[in-house]
């Protein structure tokens, strides 16, 4: 264990120079305090999480100290927004500290969001509210916990200093850890600025530090896209199992690692509903629930078109070919699974498909459904749950269907089965609701709201006694809840 003071810095992203990142400090909040922390992601650092408690803690993650070894710079990328392409981003907001590494030697970037004006600020303050703060906290340490790839959050600092959004709020920072920061949009920025030395000092960099396999590789850098792909497409199909719907699936907003990443007005499907827009901004829905799948695919293209310098356009085009029929192996599987299924059958797709369509008609919550399908027995089970159904004899086929599939599939206990069956069907999602209870909570000063919510969410798969108030369907208030873009 660590203490703050402890922590070992490698800071190989700033190394790259001026032309990749600007050096800027942090600019502190005033009177910073600690809101929530995550022990988890402190393990990540093999810090103490008794340290979290310390007056330092907060004044280091509030811009007011920085380490001697920290270099903070604020990357410069660009993207495609909404399916346009934005000539100059970079981090507005959010500053890379350094990169630190553990004792089982892996690098964790240590990025501050909120942190004040940079040369991208554009016509942006630089800072986070509370509440955006707390959303990305809470939705990367619950995605992590349920198996979904995520940048992790270490802590929240809330302060006094005002910030104006739609009314005034005040400011937070977020700590925010990834094994890389690096996003599509890097790459889009070099080479449509035409740079093509730096585009390649970026690319070896990446697969350096985290492709390393594919240098082994006859074609290292194609090795390298092929990953990417699949890690997006597997990505993508946790999100869609689990009914996560990002909201701003915009190209400086993917990660060349496949992992979730920047949290705006994000969600967690109450109702299964395939046509769901959580950025009420997005008028035509371009980033609804299902159009998840399709807008995967046409990010990794925009990545494909960054890296033709380096990668012939054919091979891009077989890669990227990789990605619809991966995708629908990892969601087949895992939806198979939330089902109960150990076994696969040429019908499971129709199977899922005549499901989901039935709970969209009737709006069936998609997370308690599942959870309650593996309570019993399937005979047992779907008795039970026939009356979230509106079409009742659509149902009761389905139903019969699905009994007699899983009378194929093995013969196993109830015990068996509600054991498996829990184990990837949780009881416990970041509903919007709730995370907005915790927010209200936090915003009037009480922090243990938020802080039990993650502990909560921190091991959805369990039952936690005392907690069943944090595994019910929404309120009628905390059923379409408005989360604006402006955090
Ligand atoms: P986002 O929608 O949060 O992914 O942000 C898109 C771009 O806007 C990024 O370059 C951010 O750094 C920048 N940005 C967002 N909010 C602010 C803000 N309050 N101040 C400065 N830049 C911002
Ligand atoms: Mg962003």
């Amino acid at each position: 264990m660590k203490a703050l003071d402890e922590l070992t810095f490698d800071n190989r992203f700033a190394r790259l120079g001026d032309a990749f990142s600007t050096h800027v400090l942090p600019e502190p909040l005033d009177e910073p305090r600690l809101v929530v922390a995550s022990n988890a992601a402190m393990a990540l650092l093999d810090l103490d999480p008794a340290v979290a408690q310390t007056p330092v803690f907060a004044e280091l993650f509030s811009g007011h100290k920085l380490w001697a070894e920290a270099e903070p710079r604020a990357m410069v990328y660009s993207g495609h927004q909404f399916g346009g392409y934005t000539p100059q981003l970079g981090d507005g907001r959010g500053l890379l500290l350094g990169e630190v590494y553990n004792e089982a030697g892996e690098h964790w970037d240590l990025h501050l969001k909120g942190a004040g004006m940079t040369p991208y600020s554009r016509m942006g303050d630089g800072r986070a509210v509370l509440r955006s703060s707390i959303r990305e906290f809470l939705a990367s340490e619950a995605l992590h916990a349920l198996g979904i790839p995520s940048s992790r959050a270490l802590c929240v600092i809330g302060s006094s200093t005002p910030v104006w959004r739609e009314k005034q709020e005040r400011g937070a920072m977020v700590l925010r850890l990834a094994r890389s920061h690096i996003r599509f949009g890097h790459f889009e920025y070099f080479y449509y600025t035409k740079k093509p030395e730096q585009q390649a000092e970026l690319a070896d960099h990446v697969l350096n530090l985290h492709y390393p396999a594919c240098r082994e590789q006859p074609e290292p850098y194609l090795a390298m896209f092929r990953e990417i792909v699949e890690r997006n497409a597997e990505m993508i199909a946790k999100w869609q199992a689990y009914g996560f719907c990002h909201g701003v699936m915009n190209t400086d907003n993917m990660s060349i690692l496949g992992i979730t990443f920047d949290f705006g007005p994000f969600a967690f499907l109450d109702d299964f509903d395939a046509h769901f827009i959580c950025n009420h901004s997005d008028h035509e829905g371009r980033y609804s629930f299902s159009n998840q799948v399709p807008i995967g695919q046409w990010n990794l293209s925009a990545l494909a078109q960054a890296l033709t310098p380096f990668i012939s356009v054919d091979a891009l085009k077989e890669a990227l070919g990789l990605y619809l029929p991966l995708y629908q192996a990892h969601y087949l599987d895992l939806m198979r699974r939330r089902l109960g299924l150990t076994t696969a059958e040429d019908d499971d797709q129709k199977l899922v498909e005549r499901l989901l369509k039935l709970m969209q008609n009737s709006g069936v919550d998609y997370t308690l459904f599942f959870r309650r399908l593996g309570d019993e027995s399937a005979a047992m089970a779907v008795a039970k749950l026939r009356d979230d159904f509106v079409d009742l004899a659509g149902f009761d086929a389905w139903a019969e269907l699905y009994t007699a599939r899983v009378a194929r599939d093995g013969d196993y206990s109830e015990e068996q089965r509600r054991e498996r069956m829990h184990a990837v069907n949780p009881l416990y999602i970041l509903r919007n609701y709730l995370a907005q209870n915790a927010i209200a909570a936090a915003e009037s000063g009480d922090y243990s709201e938020v802080q039990r919510l993650h502990e909560v969410l921190s091991k959805p798969f369990e039952e936690q006694a005392g907690m069943e108030q944090y595994a019910q369907r929404p309120p009628d208030w905390g059923k379409h809840l408005e989360i604006s873009c402006s955090s």
